[in-house]
């Protein structure tokens, strides 16, 4: 007789959207879901995830082989995390294995434990009755004893400590016993006290705190230094009171060490920080901590959205409207509408904090969904700055900076203040041009122009990563050639010709490359030694600049003529931080626009009414135009190196069923905005409808179909549910 074994039905870490069915061991117990398996697949071994345990399989049983172990006795995920995973695969209508293996550090990915225990040493019966009876000890062995002391020591931490040698001669001397106890957390922090609330940060913490304990989603609305963060420490404290945990979601891992450092001063709890920079040891050991409940509070970016948390207790996102919570490759996440989904499966509160709320967040605010809470202008600060438009027809830049703004300029210069450019482009110039034949130095893998990095004298494609050497002359007629337009680069030289005096600090991709250096380049700003700030968008983040006096915008246009429909709401997001990082009390800032278009509507209510004035704007122009929040979304990607099999894939998915499309629209084949990239043609349908549940719905019947659907093997495609961007 053979023993009736339950039916584990297995994901891998691959594109397909299918499971496989294998037999639990015989006798044993069935690994449960979200476990990890070792199994036979193919002529391979490999490691899956068990998704569910089933009593039958659509194969005769006999058919299916065993697993050949179980990693986990436990499920590697809290219940309430493991039910987001599977409802996001779900909903992005991605497939789960690569959901589920996409959420582990890499070390469980390859089969690491999902737990560990460390061994401790102590002083045994032995070496207490030899101490009592009067064992000689010197200095050092004294440190030991008192390391030793209570709960044990690890072997690592005595070596940290440099007792190593001694622990040596205790053990040989018979003195040691050693037990296993769980791996040992961070380190708590100092639980240093907070300042007293302003009223509206009090207002804040109190609406949030009543909700402890329960589902409810909060839109903190307010500027930087505002106090936000005080908010989320105080309410952090609370949730660590009630014996629950925090999940923290920050955008970017140069804000991380400043924010990290200041949550563990304040707070008398292990806090542990996931970034992709952390190293493949350090990031399980963080996974492992709070997985285990033994780090309540985790800060981390978009990814640690999927940190296991058993006793979550209150979730944050900071700068809630940052682009980079979506993922844009793979996966198609995003992570603040993946924190809100997560706070509701656990039943906990979601912050959702900016001083330039999404268009999204707001209109669910609007709806009632969000409850908003508003922090007024921060104290301490000479309220609004004064906004000037500069209009470039009639007063033309040169190397990107008009006559107004130079004058501007020299003059807070003169009036020692710091002044800011902001110019979201990189290089010297976008473009090499021939004023003779027309000739525009092109990509040869990209429909897109070479960037000009003069002082490396070299173009580069800022699309594809490929790089040329300068031609000496036009290639087509001999000509002289000139670079046209301006990037960061460019506008150095510029600045540091005509304001020779004025020490300049450049931050953009090209000269900042590794961690850290940031945090130098800006300490040149932040001490004064600096009197000119350049960069590009890195600048619009995390970092404050309470003795710059002007900002100047240099080319506010791009984003108001851009082909997606955010571009204008990244635009304003973009003007509203870079101006909201300077000033101080005694010192009123100047924000100077730049612009060809001064009478756009956008624009003129950005400056006139700011953000709110602004969104409201923005958000009937979308209610008009049909575009999110007031429909909703999905976009089929398509590339392949030749054009021909992008659009006959793309028709054959207009065509593929289901064939009855309620509420559903679906637009193209259309080229993206940039219709070759590193040598492959790129198309996209997009998919549109007013209900969110028709969307799914389509989708849900839909993807299959595509998986089906003939292509060349060159083709890749990718489905974008709610795409950032639709270009
Ligand atoms: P945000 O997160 O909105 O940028 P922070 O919480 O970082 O704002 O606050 C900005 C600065 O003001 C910080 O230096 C913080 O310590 C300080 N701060 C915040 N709240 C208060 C308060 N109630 N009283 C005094 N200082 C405060
Ligand atoms: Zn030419
Ligand atoms: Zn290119």
């Amino acid at each position: 007789m053979i023993a009736v074994s339950p039916v584990l039905q297995v994901v891998f870490d691959t594109p397909m959207r299918r499971r496989f069915d294998y037999l639990a061991p015989a006798g044993a117990a069935a690994p449960p879901p979200g476990a990890r398996v070792r199994v036979p697949f193919g002529r391979r071994r490999a490691i899956g995830l068990v998704e569910a345990r089933a009593a039958a399989s659509e194969l005769p049983l006999a058919k299916l082989k065993p697993i050949i172990s179980a990693i986990d006795a436990a499920p590697l995920w809290d219940a309430a995390t493991f039910a987001l995973l599977r409802w996001a695969a779900d909903y992005y209508h991605h497939p789960l294995g690569e959901v589920l293996f996409g959420a582990l550090p890499k070390m469980l990915r390859e089969g690491a434990a999902a737990t560990r225990e460390e061994i401790v040493w102590r002083i045994g019966d032995a070496g207490r009755a030899a101490i009592a009876a009067g064992a000689r000890l010197g200095r050092r062995q004294q440190a030991l004893l008192a390391l030793l002391g209570g709960d044990g020591a690890s072997a690592a931490t005595i070596a940290g400590a440099g007792h190593g040698a001694v622990l040596r001669e205790f053990a040989r001397r018979g003195w040691l016993e050693s037990r296993a106890r769980p791996e040992a957390p961070p380190a708590a922090g100092a639980g240093r006290p907070g300042p007293v609330l302003t009223a509206a940060q009090a207002a804040a913490v109190g609406r949030i705190a009543a909700a402890l304990g329960g589902f409810g989603a909060f839109l903190l609305h307010g500027v930087t230094g505002s106090g936000k963060t005080e908010v989320y420490l105080r309410l952090i404290e609370r949730t660590l009171a009630a014996g629950r945990g925090a999940l923290v979601l920050v955008p970017e891992i140069a804000l991380t060490p400043q924010l990290v450092a200041r949550f563990r001063e304040r707070l008398a709890a292990p806090v542990i920080a996931l970034h992709s920079s952390l190293a493949d040891g350090a990031r399980l050991a963080a996974w492992r901590a709070a997985a285990a409940g033994r780090a309540p509070v985790v800060i981390g970016t978009r990814s640690a959205v999927f940190t296991p948390m058993p006793a979550l207790g209150l979730v944050v996102v900071d700068e809630e409207h940052d682009a980079s919570y979506k993922q844009q490759e793979g996966f198609r996440y995003s992570a603040r509408d993946l924190a809100v989904a997560r706070a509701q499966r656990a039943g906990v509160p979601v912050v959702l904090g900016s001083a330039t709320p999404s268009l999204e967040s707001l209109a669910n605010a609007a709806a009632g969904r969000y409850e908003r809470l508003t922090l007024p202008e921060r104290t301490g600060r000479a309220g609004k700055p004064r906004v000037t438009v500069v209009d470039l027809r009639i007063h033309p830049a040169r190397d990107g900076l008009s006559p107004p703004a130079l004058a501007a300029i020299g003059r807070h210069l003169e009036d020692r203040g710091q002044v800011l450019v902001f110019l979201n482009r990189r290089g010297y110039a976008p473009a090499l041009f021939c004023s003779n034949c027309g000739w525009i130095a092109p990509c040869a893998a990209c429909d897109a122009r070479l960037t000009v990095h003069l002082a490396r004298a070299r173009l580069s494609c800022h699309h594809c990563g490929a790089e040329a050497a300068m031609p000496f002359a036009c290639p087509v007629c001999g000509n002289e050639l000139a670079p046209v337009g301006e990037g960061t680069e460019r506008v150095e030289t510029a600045l540091r010709q005509l304001f020779p005096g004025a020490p300049l600090v450049r931050v953009d991709r090209d000269v900042i490359r590794r961690r850290g250096e940031l945090e130098q380049a800006l300490a040149a700003v932040t001490d004064g030694r600096a009197r000119i700030l350049l960069g590009t968008q890195m600048l619009t983040k995390g970092h404050d600049f309470p003795d710059v006096t002007l900002v100047v915008v240099l080319a506010a246009d791009q984003g108001l003529f851009g082909a997606d429909f955010r571009a204008s709401e990244r635009l304003a997001q973009q003007i509203v931080q870079v101006a909201g990082r300077a000033g101080r009390a005694d010192r009123p800032g100047e924000v100077l626009i730049q612009t060809a278009y001064p009478e756009h509507p956008l624009l003129k209510c950005l400056i006139a009414e700011g953000y709110e004035g602004f969104a409201a704007l923005a958000l009937e122009e979308r209610r008009a135009a049909g575009w999110p929040p007031y429909s909703h979304l999905a976009l089929l990607r398509a590339d392949a190196p030749v054009r021909g099999d992008v659009y006959a894939f793309l028709e054959a998915a207009q065509a593929a069923p289901p064939a009855p499309r309620e509420r559903i629209r679906i637009l193209g084949p259309a080229p993206a905005a940039l219709a070759r990239r590193a040598g492959r043609h790129r198309a996209q349908l997009l998919v549109e409808s007013p209900a969110r549940a028709a969307l799914q719905e389509f989708l849900g019947a839909w993807t299959p179909a595509l998986a089906q659907l003939r292509a060349p093997r060159a083709l890749r495609w990718s489905l974008d549910v709610d795409p950032a961007e639709v270009d």
